[in-house]
Protein backbone atom coordinates (compact mmCIF):
# COMPACT_ATOMS: atom_id res chain seq x y z
CA UNK A 1 0.00 0.00 0.00
CA UNK A 2 1.74 3.62 -1.11
CA UNK A 3 0.57 6.44 0.69
CA UNK A 4 0.88 10.24 -0.53
CA UNK A 5 -0.28 12.77 0.89
CA UNK A 6 -0.98 15.31 -2.04
CA UNK A 7 -1.82 17.99 1.20
CA UNK A 8 -2.97 18.80 3.97
CA UNK A 9 -4.24 21.65 6.35
CA UNK A 10 -7.06 23.96 6.39
CA UNK A 11 -6.97 25.11 2.82
CA UNK A 12 -7.44 21.91 1.74
CA UNK A 13 -7.10 17.84 2.30
CA UNK A 14 -6.59 14.88 0.11
CA UNK A 15 -4.77 11.33 0.10
CA UNK A 16 -4.06 9.49 -2.56
CA UNK A 17 -3.79 5.58 -1.72
CA UNK A 18 -2.61 2.76 -4.27
CA UNK A 19 -2.63 -0.94 -3.71
CA UNK A 20 -1.65 -3.14 -6.90
CA UNK A 21 -4.89 -3.34 -7.64
CA UNK A 22 -7.39 -0.40 -5.95
CA UNK A 23 -6.54 3.68 -6.11
CA UNK A 24 -8.48 5.32 -3.92
CA UNK A 25 -8.68 9.31 -2.80
CA UNK A 26 -9.19 9.92 1.18
CA UNK A 27 -10.75 13.39 0.82
CA UNK A 28 -11.15 15.46 -2.06
CA UNK A 29 -10.75 19.32 -0.47
CA UNK A 30 -8.98 21.05 -3.40
CA UNK A 31 -10.24 22.14 -6.94
CA UNK A 32 -10.61 19.27 -9.49
CA UNK A 33 -7.47 21.49 -11.08
CA UNK A 34 -5.32 21.23 -7.89
CA UNK A 35 -6.44 17.36 -7.82
CA UNK A 36 -5.56 16.51 -11.24
CA UNK A 37 -2.54 19.12 -11.04
CA UNK A 38 -0.82 16.83 -7.41
CA UNK A 39 -2.09 13.66 -8.58
CA UNK A 40 -0.37 14.04 -12.07
CA UNK A 41 2.97 14.61 -10.14
CA UNK A 42 2.56 11.00 -9.26
CA UNK A 43 1.79 9.72 -12.52
CA UNK A 44 -2.13 8.93 -11.42
CA UNK A 45 -4.78 10.18 -13.33
CA UNK A 46 -8.67 10.33 -12.31
CA UNK A 47 -9.63 7.58 -14.52
CA UNK A 48 -7.48 5.33 -12.90
CA UNK A 49 -9.29 6.16 -9.18
CA UNK A 50 -11.66 3.49 -8.16
CA UNK A 51 -13.29 4.95 -5.60
CA UNK A 52 -13.18 8.70 -3.49
CA UNK A 53 -13.47 8.31 0.45
CA UNK A 54 -15.22 11.63 2.12
CA UNK A 55 -14.67 12.20 5.45
CA UNK A 56 -16.87 14.74 6.24
CA UNK A 57 -18.56 17.76 4.23
CA UNK A 58 -16.34 20.47 5.36
CA UNK A 59 -14.95 22.34 2.09
CA UNK A 60 -11.26 21.23 2.86
CA UNK A 61 -12.11 17.83 2.85
CA UNK A 62 -15.67 17.86 0.75
CA UNK A 63 -14.95 20.54 -1.58
CA UNK A 64 -14.94 18.45 -5.06
CA UNK A 65 -16.84 15.32 -4.30
CA UNK A 66 -19.57 17.04 -6.71
CA UNK A 67 -17.59 17.69 -9.29
CA UNK A 68 -15.64 14.52 -9.44
CA UNK A 69 -19.00 12.30 -9.79
CA UNK A 70 -19.79 14.90 -12.12
CA UNK A 71 -16.94 14.84 -14.42
CA UNK A 72 -14.87 11.77 -13.38
CA UNK A 73 -17.21 9.20 -13.06
CA UNK A 74 -15.68 8.42 -9.67
CA UNK A 75 -17.26 6.25 -6.95
CA UNK A 76 -18.06 8.58 -3.83
CA UNK A 77 -18.47 6.73 -0.37
CA UNK A 78 -19.52 8.87 2.46
CA UNK A 79 -22.39 8.56 5.17
CA UNK A 80 -25.59 9.60 4.72
CA UNK A 81 -24.86 13.21 6.79
CA UNK A 82 -21.99 13.95 4.14
CA UNK A 83 -23.72 13.15 1.02
CA UNK A 84 -26.45 15.29 1.99
CA UNK A 85 -24.86 18.06 2.67
CA UNK A 86 -22.37 17.39 -0.56
CA UNK A 87 -25.72 17.69 -2.55
CA UNK A 88 -24.89 14.19 -3.81
CA UNK A 89 -27.29 12.13 -5.42
CA UNK A 90 -27.36 9.41 -2.97
CA UNK A 91 -28.60 7.03 -5.92
CA UNK A 92 -26.13 8.15 -8.68
CA UNK A 93 -23.51 9.88 -7.37
CA UNK A 94 -22.95 8.31 -3.46
CA UNK A 95 -22.47 4.93 -2.38
CA UNK A 96 -23.69 5.51 1.37
CA UNK A 97 -22.40 3.72 4.29
CA UNK A 98 -23.34 3.36 7.88
CA UNK A 99 -20.94 4.17 9.94
CA UNK A 100 -18.25 0.95 11.42
CA UNK A 101 -19.57 -0.93 8.09
CA UNK A 102 -16.57 -2.69 6.57
CA UNK A 103 -16.56 -2.12 2.73
CA UNK A 104 -14.08 -3.25 0.14
CA UNK A 105 -12.77 -1.41 -2.41
CA UNK A 106 -11.26 -3.80 -4.56
CA UNK A 107 -9.55 -7.31 -4.34
CA UNK A 108 -7.13 -5.68 -2.35
CA UNK A 109 -8.88 -2.93 -0.35
CA UNK A 110 -11.18 -2.45 2.19
CA UNK A 111 -11.97 0.45 4.53
CA UNK A 112 -13.75 0.83 7.86
CA UNK A 113 -15.39 4.21 8.82
CA UNK A 114 -15.49 5.42 12.48
CA UNK A 115 -17.26 8.13 13.85
CA UNK A 116 -15.70 10.70 15.19
CA UNK A 117 -16.51 13.75 17.22
CA UNK A 118 -16.67 17.52 15.17
CA UNK A 119 -18.76 20.65 15.17
CA UNK A 120 -21.70 20.24 12.92
CA UNK A 121 -20.68 17.19 10.50
CA UNK A 122 -20.73 13.42 11.03
CA UNK A 123 -16.94 13.07 10.27
CA UNK A 124 -15.09 9.70 9.87
CA UNK A 125 -12.08 8.31 10.53
CA UNK A 126 -11.09 5.27 8.07
CA UNK A 127 -8.90 2.38 8.81
CA UNK A 128 -7.83 0.77 5.39
CA UNK A 129 -7.02 -2.80 5.31
CA UNK A 130 -4.99 -4.46 2.61
CA UNK A 131 -3.28 -7.65 2.74
CA UNK A 132 -0.27 -6.47 3.94
CA UNK A 133 -1.40 -4.91 6.94
CA UNK A 134 -3.50 -1.72 8.18
CA UNK A 135 -3.55 1.66 7.96
CA UNK A 136 -5.66 4.79 10.01
CA UNK A 137 -6.34 8.20 8.45
CA UNK A 138 -7.91 10.62 11.05
CA UNK A 139 -8.58 14.19 11.26
CA UNK A 140 -10.71 16.64 12.47
CA UNK A 141 -11.72 15.86 15.84
CA UNK A 142 -12.29 17.33 19.36
CA UNK A 143 -11.00 14.33 21.27
CA UNK A 144 -10.15 10.48 20.62
CA UNK A 145 -12.82 8.18 21.75
CA UNK A 146 -12.20 4.93 23.34
CA UNK A 147 -13.99 3.08 20.09
CA UNK A 148 -11.25 5.19 17.71
CA UNK A 149 -8.46 4.27 19.69
CA UNK A 150 -9.75 0.22 19.79
CA UNK A 151 -9.97 0.41 15.49
CA UNK A 152 -6.66 2.20 15.45
CA UNK A 153 -4.79 -0.44 17.76
CA UNK A 154 -2.58 -2.53 15.68
CA UNK A 155 -1.82 -0.63 12.46
CA UNK A 156 1.44 -0.07 11.00
CA UNK A 157 0.45 3.31 9.57
CA UNK A 158 -1.36 6.47 11.42
CA UNK A 159 -2.08 9.46 9.70
CA UNK A 160 -3.05 11.72 12.58
CA UNK A 161 -4.07 15.47 12.69
CA UNK A 162 -1.99 17.77 15.26
CA UNK A 163 -3.90 20.70 14.26
CA UNK A 164 -2.83 22.89 16.75
CA UNK A 165 -0.27 24.29 19.70
CA UNK A 166 -2.40 25.13 22.87
CA UNK A 167 -0.24 27.93 23.51
CA UNK A 168 -0.37 29.51 20.43
CA UNK A 169 -3.92 28.92 19.71
CA UNK A 170 -4.77 30.76 23.13
CA UNK A 171 -2.04 33.60 22.65
CA UNK A 172 -3.80 33.90 19.12
CA UNK A 173 -4.46 37.91 19.02
CA UNK A 174 -6.26 37.45 16.07
CA UNK A 175 -8.69 34.45 17.26
CA UNK A 176 -11.80 35.50 19.20
CA UNK A 177 -12.26 33.60 22.50
CA UNK A 178 -15.41 32.04 21.26
CA UNK A 179 -13.43 30.46 18.08
CA UNK A 180 -10.19 29.83 20.06
CA UNK A 181 -13.02 27.39 22.51
CA UNK A 182 -14.43 25.50 19.65
CA UNK A 183 -11.13 24.62 18.10
CA UNK A 184 -10.16 23.42 21.70
CA UNK A 185 -13.65 22.01 22.33
CA UNK A 186 -15.04 18.54 21.79
CA UNK A 187 -16.06 18.60 18.44
CA UNK A 188 -12.81 21.26 17.77
CA UNK A 189 -9.43 19.70 16.50
CA UNK A 190 -7.15 17.54 18.42
CA UNK A 191 -3.88 19.66 19.85
CA UNK A 192 -0.49 18.44 19.40
CA UNK A 193 -0.19 16.99 23.16
CA UNK A 194 -3.61 14.75 22.48
CA UNK A 195 -2.24 13.71 19.47
CA UNK A 196 0.65 12.90 21.44
CA UNK A 197 -0.83 11.17 24.29
CA UNK A 198 -3.20 8.90 21.76
CA UNK A 199 -0.03 8.05 19.67
CA UNK A 200 1.28 7.21 23.19
CA UNK A 201 -1.05 4.26 23.14
CA UNK A 202 -1.21 2.93 19.61
CA UNK A 203 2.42 2.94 19.25
CA UNK A 204 3.66 -1.29 19.77
CA UNK A 205 6.52 -3.20 17.88
CA UNK A 206 4.96 -2.69 13.99
CA UNK A 207 3.79 0.63 13.70
CA UNK A 208 6.54 1.68 11.34
CA UNK A 209 5.74 5.03 10.13
CA UNK A 210 3.96 7.93 11.30
CA UNK A 211 2.44 11.24 9.33
CA UNK A 212 1.10 14.35 11.23
CA UNK A 213 -1.19 16.09 9.60
CA UNK A 214 -4.03 19.39 8.94
CA UNK A 215 -1.42 21.72 10.95
CA UNK A 216 -2.96 24.70 11.33
CA UNK A 217 -0.38 27.37 9.73
CA UNK A 218 -1.79 29.85 12.56
CA UNK A 219 -1.66 27.91 15.24
CA UNK A 220 1.55 25.33 14.45
CA UNK A 221 4.25 24.53 13.24
CA UNK A 222 6.28 21.47 12.15
CA UNK A 223 9.13 21.51 14.94
CA UNK A 224 6.05 21.66 17.86
CA UNK A 225 3.69 18.85 16.80
CA UNK A 226 7.30 16.88 15.62
CA UNK A 227 8.85 17.93 18.88
CA UNK A 228 5.52 17.42 21.48
CA UNK A 229 4.57 13.58 19.61
CA UNK A 230 8.78 12.83 20.06
CA UNK A 231 8.75 14.04 23.79
CA UNK A 232 5.53 11.42 24.35
CA UNK A 233 6.89 8.55 22.30
CA UNK A 234 10.28 9.38 21.22
CA UNK A 235 11.48 6.27 23.63
CA UNK A 236 9.54 3.57 22.13
CA UNK A 237 8.92 4.62 18.85
CA UNK A 238 11.61 3.36 16.36
CA UNK A 239 9.54 4.02 12.76
CA UNK A 240 10.10 7.52 11.00
CA UNK A 241 7.62 10.55 11.28
CA UNK A 242 6.73 12.90 8.66
CA UNK A 243 4.56 16.23 8.32
CA UNK A 244 2.55 16.73 5.68
CA UNK A 245 1.67 20.37 4.78
CA UNK A 246 -0.53 22.47 2.38
CA UNK A 247 1.54 22.20 -0.17
CA UNK A 248 1.69 18.54 -1.16
CA UNK A 249 2.82 15.97 -2.49
CA UNK A 250 6.10 15.62 -0.91
CA UNK A 251 6.83 12.22 0.07
CA UNK A 252 5.77 8.42 -0.62
CA UNK A 253 5.26 5.69 2.07
CA UNK A 254 4.57 2.42 2.02
CA UNK A 255 2.79 0.27 4.18
CA UNK A 256 5.74 -1.22 6.43
CA UNK A 257 8.61 0.42 5.60
CA UNK A 258 10.03 2.73 7.40
CA UNK A 259 11.29 5.16 5.38
CA UNK A 260 9.87 7.38 3.39
CA UNK A 261 10.47 7.97 -0.50
CA UNK A 262 10.78 11.79 -0.92
CA UNK A 263 8.98 12.88 -4.54
CA UNK A 264 11.10 14.34 -7.20
CA UNK A 265 9.77 17.97 -7.36
CA UNK A 266 9.57 18.96 -3.36
ZN1 LIG B 1 -13.93 19.71 9.49
ZN1 LIG C 1 -10.49 19.95 8.07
Amino acid sequence: MEIVHLGSGSSGNSTLIRTEETSILIDCGFSMRQLERRMSLVNMTPEKLDAILVTHHHGDHGRSAKAAAKRWGVEIHANMETCERLSLDPVNECRIFENLERRDLGPDLSFLPIPVPHDDADNVAYVLSSPEGRAGFVTDLGEPTEELVKHLTGCSHLSVEANYDTKRLFGNPRYPQPLKDRIHGRGGHLSNKQTATMLNRLVHDKLDSIVLCHLSSDNNAPHLAESEVLCEIGEKFEGVIHISRQEGPEFAQWLGERAAEPLRWS
